[in-house]
């Protein structure tokens, strides 16, 4: 653009639109918005549906809700599964943010690398019905790598690995670009499913998967053996349908982790052996950064760095990570305009 194009603009907003958890940030104020990906409403019998609740208000209700409310995410491995309420929840959401009144905001949206143009359209539209006039799409690695500080715009080679709430994204960067990209199917919500399945097979237990979550939480580990300690977890009895409680180890926590977690070290792995030569000198000086919730674990770095056999940097506030870089395209014009997809 630059001389007859005028000041170029930056953006307004910038949306981390994730399957477990919604940021938004305002250029002028910072994360404004910070909520599970998670809306609460009734449906008629006609399929009209209307909203009563949205974010952590909405996620108190999954699995309590009667008869015709439903509560669940909009999203899946990433992508929307249910664009009219994803619609809805991002509209909720931008308006929350909106700090002025006059002018339509520019937002500017991240996606997991290599989503569809069909899935494309369907955040852009979700966007525009939301109130945007105008929506930017930018990758969501890229944004990690950013918000992680890692110099994007050096011909270095930098990776990073995004567990989310659904997905997990390994990519290799360099020079504003996106090298080299793999996601697996594996995050947060697959580690809790993991845990609700093993204590169903080993105690007939049924448990919700909030109750998982936090157990994953507590007592889970990505070291085999898991960190100690115990806890006692209720649910209901697979046989007889009846309230029970049993004790549960991290070690046992841990062990139902495994095979997720071998998944996600399996793919970064196969990125590393994949990496060209000349950006892998750069990777192991500099390391490979974690962010997203499941950066989280507990033992997540020494298992990465012995599986890897490369340095490891869990990111400062890997829930916040992507957020921050988000925040940094819409705050540099030039930058933005480098990544826009
Ligand atoms: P997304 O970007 O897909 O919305 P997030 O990066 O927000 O996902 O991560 C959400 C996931 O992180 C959830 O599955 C949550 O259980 C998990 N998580 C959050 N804190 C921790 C923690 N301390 N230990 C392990 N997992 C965590
Ligand atoms: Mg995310």
């Amino acid at each position: 653009m630059g001389f007859f194009g005028g000041k170029k603009h930056g953006a307004d907003l910038y949306v981390d639109l994730g399957t477990a958890n919604t940021l938004v940030v305002s250029r002028s104020k910072g994360i404004v918005v910070n909520e599970p990906s998670v809306i609460a409403y009734y449906e008629d019998s006609e399929g009209h549906k209307r909203i009563v609740a949205v974010g952590e208000e909405a996620k108190l209700k999954i699995g309590k809700t009667p008869g015709n409310l439903v509560a669940g995410h909009p999203l899946r491995d990433g992508v929307i599964a249910e664009l009219d309420i994803a619609e809805q929840m991002l509209r909720y959401f931008i308006e929350r943010a909106q700090t002025w009144r006059l002018k339509k905001p520019r937002v500017v949206v991240s996606l997991p690398y290599g989503v569809t143009d069909i899935e494309k359209k369907a955040v852009r539209d979700a966007g525009l019905a939301a109130g945007a006039a105008e929506v930017l799409l930018i990758d969501e690695p890229m944004a990690a790598a950013m918000g992680a500080d890692l110099p994007v715009h050096q011909p270095q080679g930098n990776m990073v690995i995004d567990i989310g709430g659904g997905t997990t994204e390994i990519a290799l960067i360099s020079l504003y670009g996106i090298v080299h990209c793999e996601a697996v199917r594996v995050g947060g919500h697959k580690f809790d499913r993991a845990i609700v399945q093993y204590i169903r097979r080993h105690y007939n237990l049924i448990v919700g998967d909030q109750s998982a979550e936090r157990l994953k939480i507590t007592l889970g580990s990505a070291l085999p053996g898991g960190m100690g300690g115990k806890s006692q977890i209720r649910g209901v009895d697979f046989v007889s349908g009846l309230p029970r409680s049993i004790e549960i180890t991290s070690a046992e926590v841990s062990e139902a982790l495994e095979s997720d977690l071998n998944i996600i070290f399996e793919a970064a792995r196969r990125t590393l052996e994949q990496a060209p030569p000349d950006l892998v000198p750069d990777i192991i000086k500099h390391g490979v950064v974690v962010a997203g919730g499941g950066a989280l674990l507990h033992g997540m770095e020494e298992r990465l760095m012995s599986e890897l056999n490369v340095p490891v940097r869990i990111a400062t506030d890997p829930l916040l990570t992507i957020a921050l870089g988000g925040q940094r395209a819409i705050q540099d014009a030039d930058l933005l305009e480098r990544i826009t997809l």
